[in-house]
């Protein structure tokens, strides 16, 4: 993901309310309580807060109970979390960064005391081999945030893992279809860049279809002849709350080539163009300073902005295809351009 910066315009969430002791703490966990003893794991500690704060990374701040387990690896009393018995449709996030974890959809009744999960968003979460030299901690790959451990072979689940994580260490954004925007990228053969965007925590749809051209609901056959005017082009419907429209514009200019003028790879005509179709003018000021910032770096831009114009979506056998053949993005691939 890119840096979390855009993540701030998210809004403050409401904080938990602990009634951890200390005391507790130091019992809880070995690892955790030599972390928290020493004082030199300490200092790491809040260095690499210092670190990522420096380097721009949104950090919420921490009240010292949060810190114990977040910073210096303690563990928060079984069945004491707000989220432990916590079952709605939403997305968990990592408390200290906003970064998304995991769905509620993963979220599963282990009996533990513990919020449990059968699987994070891909790339979220960390493994490390615990100090205790036996399990495994998992931790935000973002921010470094302790998160818990991570149980395989209990059978709970069909995934056989148990991500069990401290509440403390979360926090919850519900589902709210209400809140959702729209974005339109248009980067060549739409089935890669569908595939790409659909994997990015906080974007809740994805269609694949034709916009920007002349021919009123078009087939793919007349969109192939680059004679409509339309480009191939994905729709993304996402929550500004978890992902903000900076990010995946970010994103769609590393998983295809900006500089290349009316094509994408062997795929060649107007109808592969690079161009981001903005629905107001704020997307179309973080897009043009996105642009702006590669031409920086010495890159010939072709992307084109063009405001929204009507989205046809494309025959159903296009829609979801890679997910559908299983086969993988033949031209569509994450280079860090930023
Ligand atoms: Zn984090």
């Amino acid at each position: 993901m890119a840096p979390a910066a855009a993540l701030a315009g998210a809004g403050p969430r409401p904080r938990p309310g602990l009634a951890l002791t200390l005391a507790w703490l130091a019992l809880a966990s070995a690892a955790g309580a030599a972390a928290a003893a020493g004082p030199t794991a300490a200092g790491a500690a809040t260095t690499a807060r210092h670190a990522m704060a420096e380097c721009s990374m949104h950090l919420n701040e921490l009240t010292p109970a949060e810190a114990q387990i977040i910073l210096h690896k303690g563990t928060e009393p079984p069945f004491s979390g707000r989220f432990h018995d916590h079952f709605a449709d939403g997305t968990y996030v990592c408390r200290q960064c906003n970064a998304p974890l995991f769905a509620s959809s993963a979220k599963f009744r282990s009996g533990c005391g513990w919020p449990s999960f059968d699987a994070a968003f891909p790339g979220a979460v960390r493994q490390a081999p615990d100090a205790d030299g036996q399990r495994t901690e998992i931790l935000c790959a973002r921010c470094g945030a302790h998160l818990g451990h991570v149980f395989a072979g209990e059978g709970f689940t069909p995934r056989n893992l148990r991500h069990c994580v401290n509440s403390v260490s979360l926090d919850f954004v519900p589902a709210d279809p209400a809140a959702h925007r729209t974005a339109v990228f248009a980067g060549g053969c739409f089935w890669g860049v569908e595939h790409l965007l659909a994997a990015v925590p906080g974007v809740a749809a994805t269609t694949v279809g034709y916009t920007g051209g002349q021919t009123a609901d078009p087939t793919y056959r007349q969109v192939c002849t680059g004679r409509t005017g339309h480009a191939e082009a994905v729709r993304v419907v996402y929550d500004p709350r978890l992902v903000s429209y900076e990010e995946l514009c970010r994103l769609f200019f590393e998983i295809h080539d900006p500089t290349q003028r009316d094509r994408q790879g062997p795929d060649i005509g107007p109808q592969y163009r690079s161009a981001v179709f903005y629905q107001d003018e704020e997307q179309r000021q973080i897009a043009a300073r996105l642009i702006a910032a590669l031409r920086a770096r010495g890159l010939d831009v072709a992307t084109a902005l063009e405001p929204a114009a009507t989205f046809w979506p494309a025959e159903e056998y296009h829609q979801k295809y890679y997910e559908r053949t299983g086969e993988r993005p033949y031209c569509h691939l994450r280079v860090p351009r930023f």
